[in-house]
């Protein structure tokens, strides 16, 4: 345990919001933090199926991950969302989007591009979208 930020356990953050833990939201956001890319509601609920975690739970779960900053939301030209577990990309990051398998992921940047806006306005968010060939479909 020497490392400066440990990645808290999906139960500890759970408890760290003060909200009650719930066994969906336990499931939910350790699923989150184990995928390697972002997942949709429909993911989510294909891999909880076993688990009895019904749609509307799903959807009410995940909006509530992204609305205590546990989880983020990302959406695509598609219009589908896509969550991911906040902590292991707390900096701003990129999405990137294979074009071949669908899948999206977060990729860290290390720092957000640096934008020239015009006089007076104040940027709040910056979403950087990369399309390409993810490692899997490439190889
Ligand atoms: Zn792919
Ligand atoms: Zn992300």
């Amino acid at each position: 345990m020497s490392k400066p930020i440990a990645p808290a356990s999906p139960t500890e953050s759970l408890r760290a919001t003060g909200a009650r833990v719930t066994g969906a939201r336990v499931a939910i956001l350790s699923l989150l933090t184990q995928a390697n890319r972002a997942l949709s509601h429909r993911d989510v609920e294909q891999a909880l199926a076993n688990e009895h975690v019904d749609r509307v739970t799903v959807y009410r779960v995940l909006d509530w991950l992204t609305s205590e900053g546990l989880a983020h939301k990302i959406a695509d030209d598609e219009r589908v969302f896509r969550f991911s577990a906040v902590g292991k990309h707390d900096d701003p990051h990129a999405h990137f989007k294979c074009r071949t398998c669908g899948d999206v992921f977060c990729v860290p940047t290390g720092s957000t591009p640096k934008l020239n806006l015009p006089a007076g306005f104040k940027s709040e968010e910056v979403e950087l979208n990369i399309k390409g060939t993810c490692a899997r479909c490439a190889g």
